[in-house]
């Protein structure tokens, strides 16, 4: 195994070029589990200690946080639960606290579960990220960055920051699963209205994070029928049926909770 530790970002990049299939360690909480399945040849570039990628800064309207700050670090955040209380909400929900502790914001988008909590929920607040590489910076919106199971369409580049629009209007976010805490999601939902119309996402409910355009279209337009939800959601939403759960029962749960965050809402 050829363990390196970047120091900064510019080492990062350049390593990336020379070693495009390297594992990047942060929390390592996921990548210990991917070591299992990798070659004695795996390349880890340990980007923890970089200060760069650390913080969450307020930016007008928007609020930019750190690839490298932990899931603690925003569930803790002033900023954050005031102006992203969905994202609080979500943090909240996430592993324990030893988990929260070490898990990273860019961890869970760049693993590309279908389950991940955080990037459903940063979907659904239109959340853009930053990538670097040798050739620069670009900034892509989150929703675009995926391509199927555990896929992204990461280019030799790594993940800087997420910057997110602060949240108006009302907003809901629940976790369905086995248990009350360190649960992978059966199902969640993350759902905002505001000025914009509504904006919906949820997790475990296709291969990878994916706005529910057809459904945010049809609330948009006032229709508000169970039926009409339902035929939406299974048009938007592609669940895997597994020993988790079935893909009907994935369905009926985000359904119900749809209904619930129509009915009950939290305010901004
Ligand atoms: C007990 C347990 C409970 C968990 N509970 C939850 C949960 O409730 N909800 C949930 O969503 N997840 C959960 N997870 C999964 C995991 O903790 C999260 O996905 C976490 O956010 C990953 O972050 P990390 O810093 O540990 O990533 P790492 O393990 O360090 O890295 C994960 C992957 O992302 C890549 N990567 C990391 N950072 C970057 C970057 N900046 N740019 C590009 N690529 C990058 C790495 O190369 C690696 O492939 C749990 C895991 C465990 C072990």
């Amino acid at each position: 195994m050829n363990y390196l530790r970047a120091t900064n970002l510019g080492e990062v990049t350049a390593l990336l070029e020379e070693y495009p299939e390297a594992l990047l360690l942060c929390g390592s909480t996921d990548a210990a589990l991917q070591l299992r399945h990798r070659p004695e040849t795996a390349t880890l570039i340990d980007i923890h200690a970089l200060e760069e990628l650390k913080g969450v800064s307020a930016e007008g309207d928007r609020m930019r946080i750190g690839t490298l700050v932990t899931l603690n670090e925003l569930l803790y955040s002033d900023a954050v639960r005031e102006s992203l209380p969905l994202l609080a909400a979500c943090a909240d929900t996430f592993g324990s606290h030893q988990i929260r502790n070490l898990a990273t914001v860019g961890g869970n988008i760049a693993n590309a579960s279908p389950a991940a909590d955080l990037t459903a929920a940063l979907v659904a607040l239109e959340a853009s990220v930053t990538l670097a590489s040798q050739d620069g910076e670009r900034s892509v919106p989150l929703e675009t960055l995926f391509c199927g199971y555990k896929c992204t369409k990461l280019d030799h580049e790594l993940i800087t920051a997420v910057t997110v629009p602060l949240q108006t209007g009302s907003w809901y976010y629940r976790k369905a699963g086995m248990r009350e805490r360190l649960n992978i999601a059966k199902v969640s939902i993350a759902l905002t209205h505001g000025s914009g119309g509504f904006r919906i996402s949820g997790a475990s409910l296709g291969p990878s994070p994916v706005r529910f355009r057809t459904l945010e279209a049809l609330l948009d337009g006032g229709v508000y029928d169970d039926a009409a939800i339902k035929a939406a959601l299974e048009n938007d939403a592609d669940p895997s049926g597994g020993y988790r759960s079935t893909k009907a029962y994935r369905l009926r749960v985000a359904f119900n909770m749809i209904k619930e965050a129509l009915s009950q809402p939290e305010e901004r």
